[in-house]
């Protein structure tokens, strides 16, 4: 069995790790805020953490992943998302992320294995994100604040950020917003920082907040040629 953290420290982890994934700024404000604690304790878990061996600070004082560091969050990260795909066998959509974000601390390796096994190792979570190692199976998604007008566009992916936030997960899902739906978009209001999605017969208005973190995929316009 892999070295083991607590549920605190792999929560950090998770987080460092999808940040330093898609490149983004990593500040302690910004920490505090996505791990739901105050500043001055990300400051004190963060010198566990590099006591530890798990990150470095850099002159900015920003934390950094070290090897073991990363690979005590991929394994955190599976187990994540291997326990969403056995709730959602039971639970609705909206419901897969808070209750696996209490699972992933008990699950074994010799589970997470068995999981992976059993699903026949998914690319994605339920919700589009990638499993650790599988970051060029979404890069071709795009996200919806960038994508065509006025043609199918098929959902793929809500990015764990968007997760994380629990009335946007079952408003999507309420308007059916979920991976592989077909969607259409008919504007994007700059000025207004809206778009106008047709999901089905009805037209959702999304902020660009939360659009930016739903992706799409172009089918193939040319689907003959794939068969020939
Ligand atoms: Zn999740
Ligand atoms: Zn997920």
């Amino acid at each position: 069995m892999s070295e083991r953290f607590s549920a605190t420290i792999e929560d950090y982890l998770g987080v460092l790790y999808v940040l330093e994934r898609d490149g983004e700024p990593i500040v302690g404000a910004r920490l505090a805020d996505l791990l739901g604690v105050k500043p001055p304790t990300v400051t004190n878990t963060l010198k566990r953490m590099v006591r530890d061996g798990l990150v470095t600070l850099d002159i900015a004082h920003s934390p950094h992943l070290t090897e073991q560091g990363k690979e005590a969050a991929r394994s955190l990260v599976r187990r994540h998302m291997l326990a969403e795909w056995l709730l959602n066998r039971m639970l609705s959509w909206s419901k897969l992320h808070k209750e696996a974000h209490e699972l992933e601390h008990a699950m074994s390796d010799e589970v997470a294995e068995a999981l992976l096994e059993d699903l026949d190792s998914p690319e994605v979570c339920p919700h589009g994100n990638p499993l650790p190692g599988y970051e060029d199976f979404v890069s071709g998604w795009i996200p919806l604040t960038q994508a065509p007008t006025a043609q199918p566009l098929i959902v793929r992916r809500v990015h764990e950020l968007a997760e994380d936030a629990p009335q946007v997960l079952s408003f999507l899902e309420e308007k059916g917003i979920e991976p592989s739906r077909e969607v259409w978009v008919e504007d994007i209001l700059d000025f207004n920082q809206t778009i106008s999605l047709r999901v089905g017969k009805e037209l959702v208005s999304l902020g660009f907040a939360v659009a930016q973190y739903i992706y799409v995929e172009q089918p193939h316009k040319n689907s003959s040629a794939n068969i020939a």
